[in-house]
């Protein structure tokens, strides 16, 4: 027997409507891609939205159409969105820090018919123009005088766009279950791949995200979003806010220290979010100008492991660090490290020890951690293994490929390995393909890095397997060194040797003037390992000997004019 219930479906233009209903003079602040502060509030950005939609179905966009969006966290961004998803088309996200290349494969791949972009992405799109073969229009999300000469495609400023509609419009009615939005993973090893979220996993994703445990948000919160809009979804932020009436601060282009800082203080912002990269500056502006957060309760973050210093110093604060985990093609988010009643007790280094997880499942994801055949491992927090997620906002498919990504009992391997604890706290140890497999132990590459960047001379740590006849593989730590410091490998086993276990030692440490890292700012261990793989042919354990081959090895790769290679940068020094 069914319920009796109104059928309601999840949809993504019912969150801008409740917003623009209940909440319609919050504001959302932008600063501008043209470096003014703009303000708007949900009101205006749904009566904008319908534009779009009403602009879109004009154009002859059909529902399942790609409209891609190349642009900065801002107000004309958002509306953009609730636009293309209220003419029932898939708003694309295209994330500018791509190789170029990879940003005309994507485009191509997805066939986005329309390109709304930046200003400053116009000379990135001229150059790639020809490759962008399925683009029939460029839209410059700005105003006609910002609109530079180009050559793009029947290009036209945003404003003059929208204009050309007069708003009178009514939603395109779609299934729940519609797709809604499209982000490509960045692809580090093959082909990126497409993600492609529905109307209702965005919305029971975000509501999930409001919830106290999550972002924590309310009417009277004040949210900036440092994640940008091109990063899945940023975490939800760009439907939890207005689902919630808490007021949006949108940063634009600008995500230096003082910039951040500014905003969070002359907004009074409440609740940020975003990845380590972007929390080191702030920390170092706030350092360095002695300066106060006045409104800031809550900080997320996520996209990698936050460094337990980052932790501790903004907690002396007075602020709660909540690290979160998650993956595109989880919306993104599958974790969050709030504190249950069970371990509200923890104090002083063992509540840091907690916050330094990953955290736990909100309702809508499941989680379980296996070992290579497959079997469920223990929930101890010592033992670890795959992380594997279903739930409400977990991919089943990515867009047009054929292979299937689910195991048997439906989960999804994230490539993660975990640990998850009696309470349910997940922490990461490594991702699956970093891992360090010994003897037929596994090593954490992560643990590692992170006990070796408590080293004080060292500003960045890697630590990759290599191959090894007896032992199946033994992890090497490359690390680069604080400015002005020297780095004595030696002392830094010294320093790792108390913390782990012996047979987890590094058999040899490269100093080198600087790690490679991918578009989305992570480490790039493909590129690490090509070059470990020259230089490690005859590891036998002997750490003078893994060095002297890796030594060699480059010194042919870089006569051999291979700039791939080249990943070190110059004037990397032998220790
Ligand atoms: P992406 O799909 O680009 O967001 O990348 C997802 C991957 O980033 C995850 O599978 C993790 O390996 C990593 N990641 C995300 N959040 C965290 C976190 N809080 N701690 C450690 N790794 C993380």
């Amino acid at each position: 027997m069914l319920g009796l219930m109104q059928h309601w479906p999840l949809v993504i233009s019912r969150i801008i409507d409740y917003a623009a209903c209940q909440h319609a003079s919050r504001e959302v602040v932008t600063r501008s891609v043209e470096g003014s502060i703009v303000r708007s509030d949900y009101a205006a950005i749904r009566a904008r939205a319908l534009k779009v939609a009403q602009r879109l179905v004009r154009a002859g966009i059909a529902p399942g159409d790609r409209v891609a969006t190349l642009a900065w966290n801002s107000a004309r961004h958002l509306e953009a969105w609730y636009g293309i998803a209220g003419a029932g088309a898939i708003y694309h996200t295209v994330n500018p820090r791509l190789f170029p290349e990879q940003i005309a494969w994507i485009v191509t791949h997805a066939a986005d018919r329309l390109l709304l972009a930046d200003v400053t992405f116009v000379p990135l799109l001229e150059s790639l123009a020809d490759k962008l073969a399925t683009v029939e229009r460029y839209v410059i999300l700005t105003d006609r005088a910002h609109v530079p000469d180009t050559r793009l495609r029947d290009a036209i400023a945003y404003e003059d766009w929208i204009d050309e509609v007069d708003g009178d419009f009514a939603w395109v009615g779609v299934d729940e279950r519609a797709a809604a939005g499209l982000c490509y993973t960045s692809g580090t090893t093959g082909d990126p791949k497409g993600v492609l979220y529905s109307h209702r996993s965005n919305v029971l994703h975000s509501m999930a995200m409001c919830a106290p445990d999550a972002l924590g948000l309310a009417s009277r919160s004040v949210i900036l979003p440092v994640v940008p809009l091109f990063h899945a979804n940023s975490w939800s932020i760009a439907f939890s806010a207005p689902m919630t009436g808490a007021k949006l601060v949108l940063p634009g282009a600008q995500l230096d220290g003082a910039s951040i800082y500014e905003l969070l203080e002359s907004e009074q912002v409440t609740c940020t979010a975003g990845v380590p990269t972007v929390w080191a500056m702030l920390l170092q502006y706030l350092q360095k100008e002695q300066q106060p957060l006045t409104s800031l309760r809550r900080l997320v973050v996520g996209g990698a492991a936050a460094p337990r210093s980052m932790i501790e110093a903004f907690e002396a604060r007075g602020i709660e660090v909540f690290h979160a985990w998650g993956m595109t093609e989880m919306s993104p988010v599958g974790s969050i490290g709030s504190i249950k009643p069970s371990v509200a007790h923890l104090r002083g280094e063992a509540l840091i020890d907690l916050k330094c997880k990953q955290g736990f499942a909100p309702f809508t994801v499941e989680m379980k951690i296996t070992d290579d055949a497959g079997r469920r491992l223990p929930w101890d927090g010592k033992t670890f293994g795959r992380l594997k997620v279903a739930g409400a906002a977990v991919a089943s498919a990515y867009f047009r490929a054929d292979a299937g990504i689910l195991d048997d009992e439906g989960y999804f391997d994230t490539g993660d390995v975990a640990t998850i604890d009696a309470h349910g706290y997940m922490q990461i140890t490594d991702r699956a393909k970093d891992v360090i497999k010994s003897g037929g132990e596994w090593i954490s590459s992560v643990a590692l890095e992170n006990l070796a960047v408590g080293h004080p001379d060292v500003a960045e740590a890697a630590v990759i397997g290599v191959p090894h006849p007896k032992w199946g593989e033994r992890p090497l730590l490359v690390v680069v060194a604080k400015e002005g410091r020297e780095i004595e490998p030696r002392s830094l086993i010294e320093h790792l040797r108390p913390k782990v276990a012996s047979w987890w030692l590094p058999d040899a440490v490269e100093v080198v003037a600087a790690l490679p890292h991918t578009a989305t700012g992570k480490l790039d261990k493909v590129k690490l390992r090509a070059l470990a793989r020259l230089a490690a042919r005859d590891l036998d354990g002997d750490g003078a000997r893994i060095a002297e081959a890796w030594h060699v090895d480059r010194m042919r790769a870089g006569a051999a004019g291979n700039d791939d290679l080249n990943v070190f940068g110059p004037g990397r020094d032998r220790q």
